[in-house]
């Protein structure tokens, strides 16, 4: 049995790894860059290794990180989602070195990675694709030849892109004209690959995907949908388990459809296969995540599943702890990312001391995060600093949770998407169950907004006027 993991990232998704660690009598080992000593996902496992002073680039060497799993006596490592999580090379590593990798292979991690790849093993698998490229374009002219044979919209997409990142809609020629050089770029500078591909553009699509699971006995299941399709820039921002925007028969074919994904690849452990569903209601594969992902907390929730700790007995060679026909659901759950942004300022990163932070309480309430009162946000990583995640029995009950947990929380002294996603709650469109993933750039007019969160000072002079006043 596993005893010691090495978990390689930081922020909420190693607190997560570390909390599942500690329940099954794990012991974790953090490592941390300079700007991390004081992170949470340090204090909180067993052991910490510092890896360095640049703040980035600690986190992507694979080998360094490898050696400090070997020398602090870990038999597995845990890669988290970002930095090396969908890298082939670091399951190689681990391979080479005797460290179980906690995902799939690395001939896994390197097709679905690649998005054409991925594509094509899916349609010899008969999964329904968008039409598209079958390879990566040479040209814009092949482009343009594509695009006026599927038809515009099209999209532009970075063959081993990730993040929402790299991808642009062309409504026509020259719009692929203008994109083309644009999109190659981005993939280039985001994750040092120029390649792209063309795919038919889904038009107001909803983004659903399903939670895949893999033993290496042969047994694939599936833990329901989610519903990702309140995005921003191709972006998450909420995410929903079930969907509320489909039928029972819907929902059983997209679980067996991804089961059926999983299994023309020979997927092992924990991933996700993502799928459109159009106005036509149908469905198109569009792509897979060989990784633990950030919204799997609202699997979580409606399943009773703990998806990490699954994983970490995947990875240990155990059979899977559930059958099919034993997995249930109970109630809706519902994700918001916090990120330390400004939503009024175009979504602009808002870095600095949290004076103050209140968790949110009460029935149905989970936090995933990263934060705590005194904690200065580094500049260097992503902005999704806090995960919450409710759950209650019906879709109205949720809304209403979701607004009082929101307004329970307090994260001061940043700018946070809290109050965008009050917003978003208030809106007749999203209460209805019905949206696609257009729904933020259509509602700009959520923006306008008053901010209820008082100054970063004022936040800490009434705080401390409060303690005088209780003669604390
Ligand atoms: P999820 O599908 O789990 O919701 P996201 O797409 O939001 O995940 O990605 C989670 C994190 O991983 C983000 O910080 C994102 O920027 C990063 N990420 C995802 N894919 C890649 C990639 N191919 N290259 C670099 N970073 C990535
Ligand atoms: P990433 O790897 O960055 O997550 P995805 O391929 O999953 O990239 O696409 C991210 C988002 O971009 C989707 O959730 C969807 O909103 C949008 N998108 C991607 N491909 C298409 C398409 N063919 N048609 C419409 N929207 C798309
Ligand atoms: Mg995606």
């Amino acid at each position: 049995m596993i005893k010691k993991i090495l978990v390689a990232n930081r922020g909420e998704i190693a607190v997560r790894i570390v909390r599942a660690c500690s329940e099954m009598g794990i012991k974790s080992v953090a490592i941390y860059t300079d700007a991390d000593r004081h992170a949470l996902h340090v204090k909180k496992a067993d052991e910490a290794y510092h890896i360095g002073s640049e703040p980035v680039t600690g986190y992507l060497n694979a080998h360094n990180i490898v050696n400090i799993a070997v020398i602090s006596g870990c038999d597995a490592l845990h890669p988290g989602y970002g930095f090396l999580a969908e890298n082939p090379e670091l399951a190689e590593i681990c391979a080479r070195r005797d460290i179980k990798f906690i995902g799939p292979n690395a001939d896994v991690i390197r097709q679905m990675g690649d998005k054409v790849q991925a594509r094509n093993a899916m349609i010899a698998a008969g999964i329904p694709c968008v039409p598209g490229s079958d390879g990566n374009l040479a040209g814009v002219e092949e482009a343009r030849a594509l695009a006026k044979k599927i038809g515009y919209p099209v999209m532009l997409k970075a063959t081993n892109g990730g993040g929402g990142r790299g991808i642009r809609r062309c409504d026509s020629d020259k719009d692929l004209i203008s994109n083309y050089e644009r999109v190659i770029s981005e993939a280039n500078k985001a994750f040092g690959q120029p390649e792209v591909f063309l795919e038919k553009c889904v038009v107001n699509p909803r983004h659903i995907e399903v939670q895949v699971l893999g033993d290496s006995h042969g047994n694939v299941i599936h833990l329901f949908e989610r519903d990702c399709s309140i995005q921003r820039r191709n972006q998450k921002l909420i995410e929903i388990a079930p969907s509320p925007q489909i039928t029972q028969a819907q929902r059983e074919y997209i679980g067996n459809l991804g089961v059926k994904a999983a299994r023309a690849v020979g997927y092992e452990n924990a991933g996700t296969i993502e799928f459109l569903l159009d106005q036509d209601n149908h469905f198109y594969f569009m792509e897979m995540n060989t990784r633990i992902q950030v919204e799997h907390t609202v699997t979580e929730t409606i399943t009773g599943i703990d998806i990490v700790q699954e994983q970490i007995r995947i990875a240990d060679g155990q059979p899977l702890s559930f059958r099919q026909e034993d997995v249930q659901r109970s109630g809706y759950a519902m994700e918001f990312r916090i990120n330390a942004e400004d939503p009024k300022n175009d979504f602009l990163p808002s870095f600095g001391r949290i004076t103050r932070y209140f968790a949110p309480g009460g029935p149905g309430v989970r936090t995933d995060g990263a934060i705590y009162t005194g904690y200065h946000i580094p500049p260097y990583y992503d902005s999704m600093c806090m995960k919450l995640t409710i759950w209650a029995l019906d879709w109205e009950k949720l809304l209403n949770r979701a607004r009082r947990a929101l307004n329970d929380m307090g994260v001061y002294g940043v700018k946070t998407t809290i109050p965008y996603h009050l917003q978003i709650l208030n809106s007749a469109e999203f209460r209805s169950g019905r949206f696609h993933t257009g729904f933020v750039e259509q509602h700009p007019e959520l923006l306008n907004y008053s901010t209820r969160q008082p100054p970063r000072d004022l936040a800490a002079a009434i705080s401390a006027a409060v303690i005088v006043h209780r003669g604390l």
